[in-house]
């Protein structure tokens, strides 16, 4: 990406454009959540000016306008993603999808499809596979649901480097694996792991293949259906959309005969006093007043992003995550987590000084109008087998420049010095 480019990129983002504690701002925290630009924003708000009302319901102009909008803008995401319009379902963010998903696998009663919704019937003996680098959205919705069922969880374990231990994986997914949830992208390493690996082993005991990509589908050219899973899911601020807007893929034929989670208005066909039919997909999962705006808005930040090019954005991104992690494995006192430096990475980078507490980090940078996240980044027990509680997390994004890496790079090694030196 030319220099002419970013900045006009950066341009679309007036938060970019600001000093922070008498800094210009260089925000490294999109792993977080993603800034959003103009033409997002334009599109909300022209929404609520000109087209606000209820989809699928009023006979009136403006309610057919927002239905429009609202349907097409799902027909733009599943083209973003590869899928068809009725394998894309609005949640409020990935951790809706997820949960929703879970709770499908225990509500085999709401199904009334009989031999088809039994599929979705999970009970003891069944096992759930999972890795030890997931985001807790992509493994506690899992673990209640083994507490419902009697279901076994079981996880793929993670090396000392944090990447996947493959070796033993066909005693891991074994014939009694009934879902394997796995993260595309590892939000702590940004490492990305081998699907097609994962699906083949899936697809040989006819497991559900559950695809975490909150990582992967704001930063990469994205194809559900070629990467043959059964479900991802994805979160709508991660990608220059607001909040209040994600998504669950599933595949079609999947999503028709899975019982719903929410009930109420919007998703039914006839409602008596004893019972209610369900809509098919995706209306079946979309009870209630609808997030019409998010929708529309997300749609928008597809377009975006298509615009640029998603190949484009990738390569930009990785070239920064290289960047940054060249840059911090040569800062003596930090360890860098996850791929080495020089090996595949995206745009997101996490370490570790030890003796300095993450929250530390953070702060030093702040005052530098530097944002990263510190913490444990909702991943604790990957940093529990890295044998540490926190790290700090450098994140980049399509409007991220490697002036700002530089500047980030010379913020943690000044945060060293002020700390004094390393044991
Ligand atoms: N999964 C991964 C890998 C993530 O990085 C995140 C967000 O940080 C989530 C799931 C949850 O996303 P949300 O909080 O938008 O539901």
């Amino acid at each position: 990406m030319s220099a002419e480019e970013l900045a006009r990129i950066r341009a679309d983002f007036a938060v970019l454009d600001q000093q922070v504690n008498g800094h210009p701002l260089v925000y490294l925290d999109s792993g977080a959540t993603s800034q959003k630009p103009r033409q997002v924003l334009d599109v909300e708000r022209e929404y609520y000016e000109r087209h606000n009302s209820a989809v699928h319901r009023g006979a009136h102009t403006l309610a057919a306008l927002a239905t429009e909008a609202f349907e097409d803008a799902r027909a733009t995401v599943a083209r973003f993603v590869g899928a068809r319009e009725n394998e894309i379902v609005w949640t409020s963010n990935a951790t809706e999808a997820l949960n929703l998903l879970a709770y499908s696998f225990s509500n085999a009663s709401l199904g009334r499809g009989g031999e088809a919704s039994a599929r979705f019937r999970l009970t003891e003996g069944d096992e759930i596979v999972v890795t030890e680098q997931e985001h807790h959205a992509n493994l506690i919705p899992w673990q209640e649901l083994a507490a419902r069922t009697g279901a076994t969880l079981r996880f793929i374990p993670v090396d000392d480097t944090g990447a996947l231990a493959l070796d033993d994986l066909e005693s891991i997914i074994t014939e009694r694996a009934k879902i394997v949830a796995f993260t595309h992208v590892s939000n702590v390493l940004g490492s990305i792991n081998p699907v097609d690996v994962l699906v083949a082993r899936s697809r040989a005991v006819g497991a559900y293949v559950v695809l975490d990509a909150c990582q992967s589908v704001p930063h990469m050219a994205i194809d559900f259906a070629a990467l043959d899973v059964d479900f991802a899911a994805f979160s709508g601020h991660k990608m220059l959309a607001p909040t209040g807007i994600g998504v669950l893929y599933g595949r079609s034929e999947l999503l028709d005969a899975m019982p719903p989670f929410l009930t109420g208005g919007s998703m039914i066909t006839t409602v008596t006093m004893e019972k209610a039919d369900y809509l098919p997909a995706p209306q079946r999962f979309e009870a209630g007043t609808q997030r019409v705006s998010q929708a529309i808005a997300l749609a928008a930040a597809a377009d975006y992003l298509s615009a640029i090019g998603m190949d484009r954005i990738e390569s930009h991104e990785a070239a920064l995550g290289a960047r940054l992690a060249q840059g911090l494995a040569a800062i003596e006192g930090v360890r860098l987590l996850g791929p080495a430096a020089g090996t595949e990475r995206v745009g997101i980078a996490s370490f570790d000084i030890g003796g300095i507490h993450s929250h530390d980090v953070g702060q030093f940078l702040d005052d530098r109008g530097i944002a990263v996240r510190v913490g444990h980044h909702c991943a604790q027990p990957l940093h529990r087998r890295l044998g540490i509680t926190s790290s700090t997390r450098a994140s980049a994004y399509v409007y991220s420049t490697e002036a700002e890496v530089d500047v980030f790079l010379a913020g943690v090694a000044d945060t060293i010095t002020f700390f004094g030196p390393r044991s």
